[in-house]
């Protein structure tokens, strides 16, 4: 049995990429969901087209506003913090000067991503063992999972699209008068070696309700009623469940990895038996080696012979130095 942890981008990308080879998946995950009521408001949203919603609705829609440790207001999704919750007290980190988002829920942080998925150009790749073409088809697998609206523009070249763009979105009004006004400076800002276009986006591949492309109804940044926004919980929900070889394990946290002899002991705990917290552990033969579409194995052994490239005395990724 093949063992994939965690059911965002990264999981079910791993989870897909086994089983297209025909390999067996448990895909164990903390879990956690939208509360049913909060998701069943959203759906009857979903089901009326905007210009029927009432400004309390809307309202309902984003929910009200929350502050993270800095101040700034959390994304939230249809107004519910579900996906950050107990992310302090069942994954404590002790971090000094940096912080970052986590999620323990179905779908991870792609619940409430902004969806932006442009491409690393030449350049973002200068001085790595790997180029942007060599990313290519990679990109083209995973643009296919979560769909493409863009305009093959200005920026095209640099960023290429990989993929036709499955959808379109209009921009807004301030969005067009912003374009229109570098359009008309284009030569200079080219000068200037700034480029622009209209942002590529993970919408559009999998929609669940009646509405097959956007509606523009302004509600991006507080979750999509009809489902258009790509979540990772949308290809679990899908195309791994179809999967006769695939079971999604929810509602365990993996504490511990451990190798012994030929396999690894992953450690884990039921999420929501928390005071007597039950401990299960699965276990791994390491004879079935996990392939992703990207293979992991060539990405990481030539960036570790390029760390050890390293001019003498500078430390290297692990910490050792030369
Ligand atoms: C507000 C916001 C906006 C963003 N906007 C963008 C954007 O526009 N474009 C972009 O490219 N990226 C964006 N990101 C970042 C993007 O969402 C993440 O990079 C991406 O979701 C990471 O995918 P992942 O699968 O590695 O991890 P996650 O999405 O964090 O998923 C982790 C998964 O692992 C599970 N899990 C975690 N720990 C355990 C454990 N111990 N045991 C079992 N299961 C576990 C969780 O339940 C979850 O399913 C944004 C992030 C945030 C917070
Ligand atoms: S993608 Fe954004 S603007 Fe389009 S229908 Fe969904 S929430 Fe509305």
């Amino acid at each position: 049995m093949n063992y994939v942890i965690g059911s965002g981008p990264a999981g079910v990308a791993a989870a897909a990429s086994l089983l297209d080879l025909g390999l067996p998946v448990t895909l164990l995950d903390a879990g956690g969901e939208l509360e049913p009521d909060i998701q069943a408001a959203a759906d009857e949203l979903g089901g009326r087209a905007p210009e029927q919603w009432s400004a309390r609705d809307r309202d309902r829609l984003k929910g009200p506003l929350r502050l993270n440790a800095e101040g700034a207001p959390l994304k939230l999704a249809f107004g519910s913090d579900y996906i950050y919750r107990d992310v302090g007290t069942l994954q404590p980190v002790v971090a000094h000067g940096v912080d970052a988002y986590r999620a323990l829920a179905t779908g991870g942080l792609s619940q409430v991503w902004g969806a932006s998925i442009l491409p690393y150009s030449d350049a973002d790749f200068d001085g790595w063992p790997i180029d942007a073409s060599t990313m290519s088809p990679y990109y083209v697998s995973a643009l296919e999972m979560t769909g493409l609206a863009a305009e093959d523009d200005g920026i095209a070249e640099l960023y290429p699209l990989h993929i036709r763009p499955t959808t379109h979105v209009e921009l807004s009004s301030q969005a067009r008068f912003m374009k229109d006004r570098m359009t008309e400076h284009a030569a200079e800002l080219e000068r200037q070696h700034l480029h622009f276009g209209a942002a590529r986006l993970a919408i559009g591949s999998h929609p669940t309700g009646p509405v097959r492309a956007c509606v523009h109804c302004g509600m991006c940044l507080y979750g999509c009623p009809y489902g258009l926004i790509y979540s990772a919980r949308m290809t679990l929900r899908t195309t791994l469940a179809r999967s006769s070889h695939f079971t999604y394990v929810p509602g365990f946290v993996v504490r511990r990895l451990t190798e012994r002899g030929g396999a690894v002991v992953i450690d884990a705990i039921a999420r929501e038996t928390s005071a007597s917290w039950h401990r299960r552990r699965f276990c791994w033969s390491r004879s079935a080696r996990i392939h992703n579409r990207l293979s992991c194995r060539r990405a990481i052994i030539s960036c570790f012979r390029w760390c050890c490239g390293a001019p003498p005395g500078m430390p290297l990724a692990n910490g050792c130095r030369r």
